[in-house]
């Protein structure tokens, strides 16, 4: 028996049966099996509606309850709809402190509810790369909170102030006409002015929108949380000591947890049908585990399993054709190619999409293209997937074993050198231009042969289009800028959009949440 299903099937809960499920879908999603159901449909008649509709439905209840809670909190009639029972996971969720300050922003915990969500805190955290030095940073996802307490603190709020909380109750269809949605879900119909898709990945309404288009990149990820390690006081943001395997390249995470130690081991890649199983990928985890952590398996105690798949689309974040239907967290893929922390990203969003929606409720904008404001295009992100193209390689494409490496090792450390405004937001997942524009003109002086290695790699039509979304970034930058020094105090429903695709899409909201830690 191999190690992956010695030890997931000795685990709580059997988690090997979880594996093979996942594996299953993401061999689907390799051989072009992807679902397309029909679950919304238009209709030109207006609905009957009932006395009083709701304002908002949101289907799907990890980050969904983070949107009922601001949501409800404002006044709105909000329902929660969750297949399941609303609880968070065993497993911490890593992010910095100073993003976390958002919930207090928004008045969803106090000062005190927010240390107790925090389960865990370490400094520092290391970058490596074979062939290169140990990088180390503080305060960077180096808290871990506890999904299970903060989601039932956000639940407490939600149902304070209202909210209608359905459980084990899926959702299965929406009728949307002009003046609502009728939502089904399980035995239960209701009317809503505005649907929220909060279902994650795998939603059947993003598989509608997407119409079985294939991933154009996916992040693999398979992991544990264990005792048994000697040190356990620092964590690993990113490490890779291994040459490129099975095409692709590995990389690690570490973080101490509060009943352990997990770690990670995370792939970038397409979707191409030869790629690797999330059952292989476990099987070179457990086997490079030991040398990664310096601990022999035997001496470890396995407390769970993590694993998953992440599907990113350069169409993103997706904006769904239908009038009053909206995507938010990772069913809206509005984080970087390169991220699976998608509590941080929708943390990051919360209080601009809260503003948002509620202006939306208020103005009754609710049409598709209003509320494709709510998720403009992001320029910062769309240069990621270059970066991405970087990290990974094609399923016949033949590079030097270290490549990516010694392409990351100089990257890195250049960005070192250019100091914690350079290095940091890109850590957190925020690109922004100066910062970037220092890099890549420090690497082009100080190493141009590596340079002319990444063109090949990556190949023109790439470079083309990472070119065409660095100007925009240039531009969204500069007029962020611009306008900054002269704020407004427009009520305009698209204005205030702008500005905020402006803020975002520049980066520039790094420096607010910065501002605050
Ligand atoms: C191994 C691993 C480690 C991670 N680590 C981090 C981390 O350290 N930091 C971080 O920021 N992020 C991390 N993430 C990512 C984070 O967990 C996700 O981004 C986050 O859970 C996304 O939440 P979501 O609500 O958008 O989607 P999901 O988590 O997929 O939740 C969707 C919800 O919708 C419900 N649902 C689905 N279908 C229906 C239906 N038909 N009707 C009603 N409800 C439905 C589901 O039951 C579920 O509750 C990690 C993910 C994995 C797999």
């Amino acid at each position: 028996m191999s190690h992956t299903q010695t030890i997931l099937q000795s685990l709580p809960g059997n988690p090997y049966l979880g594996l093979q499920r996942a594996d299953t879908l993401w061999h689907n999603y390799r051989h072009g099996k992807i679902p397309v159901p029909d679950v919304v449909s238009t209709q030109s008649e207006p609905l009957e509606l009932p006395a009083d509709p709701y304002d908002v439905v949101i289907c799907g209840g990890t980050l969904g309850i983070m949107l009922g809670a601001t949501l409800a909190s404002r006044g709105w009639r909000v329902a929660l709809l969750e297949r399941n029972i609303l609880k968070g996971r065993e497993q911490e969720w890593n992010i910095s402190r100073s993003e976390l300050r958002t919930f207090v922003d928004l008045g969803l915990l106090s000062e005190v509810q927010l240390e107790t969500a925090i389960a865990t805190e370490y400094n520092p955290a290391r970058i490596y790369f074979e062939g290169g030095e140990d990088l180390w940073v503080r305060d960077v996802l180096n808290v871990g909170v506890d999904p299970v307490y903060l989601l039932e603190t956000l639940k407490q709020v939600f149902l304070a102030a209202g909210g209608e909380l359905m459980e084990k109750t899926p959702f299965s269809s929406a009728r949307v006409a002009a003046n609502g949605v009728q939502v089904t879900a399980g035995e239960k119909t209701l009317t809503t002015r505005l649907l929220i898709d909060t279902m994650g990945h795998f939603s059947p309404i993003v598989q509608q929108a997407r119409q079985g288009h294939p991933p154009d990149a996916v992040c693999l990820v398979v992991g544990t949380c264990a005792t048994g390690y000697q040190n356990n006081q620092t964590g690993d943001l990113i490490a890779s000591f291994t040459p490129i395997k099975h095409q692709c390249q590995y990389f690690w995470e570490a973080f101490p947890a509060r009943d352990g130690r997990t770690t990670y081991l995370f792939t970038y890649l397409d979707a191409h049908p030869d790629r690797i199983t999330l059952r292989d990928l476990f099987e070179d985890y457990f086997q490079l585990l030991p040398d990664y952590q310096g601990v022999p398996l035997e001496q470890l105690q396995f407390k769970r399993a993590l694993f998953g798949f992440f599907p990113a689309y350069r169409n993103s974040p997706l904006r769904f054709p239908w009038n009053r239907l909206l995507a938010v967290g990772d069913a809206s893929g509005h984080q970087s190619p390169l991220s699976f922390g998608g509590f941080g990203a929708m943390i990051r969003h919360l209080g601009r999409l809260s503003e948002g929606i509620d202006d939306a409720l208020r103005q009754d904008q609710l049409n598709a293209s209003a509320l494709s404001w709510l998720q403009p295009y992001q320029p910062n992100i769309a240069v990621t997937w270059l970066f991405q193209k970087a990290m990974s390689l094609e399923v016949d494409q033949s590079l030097d074993q270290d490549q990516i490496n010694t392409l990351l090792t100089t990257i890195f450390q250049d960005m070192a050198a250019l100091g914690d405004p350079v290095l940091r937001p890109f850590l957190q997942d925020v690109v922004q231009f100066l910062p970037l524009a220092k890099t890549l003109l420090r690497t082009s002086i100080y190493h141009p042969l590596l340079v002319a290695k990444i063109l090949p790699q990556v190949g023109i039509p790439a470079v083309l289009d990472w070119t065409g979304h660095y100007l925009s970034l240039a531009v969204y930058s500069a007029l962020n800028q611009l306008l900054a020094a002269t704020p407004s105090q427009s009520t305009s429903y698209y204005w205030r959009r702008w500005r905020e695709s402006l803020i975002y899409g520049s980066g520039s909201d790094h420096n607010t949440h910065s501002a605050k830690s």
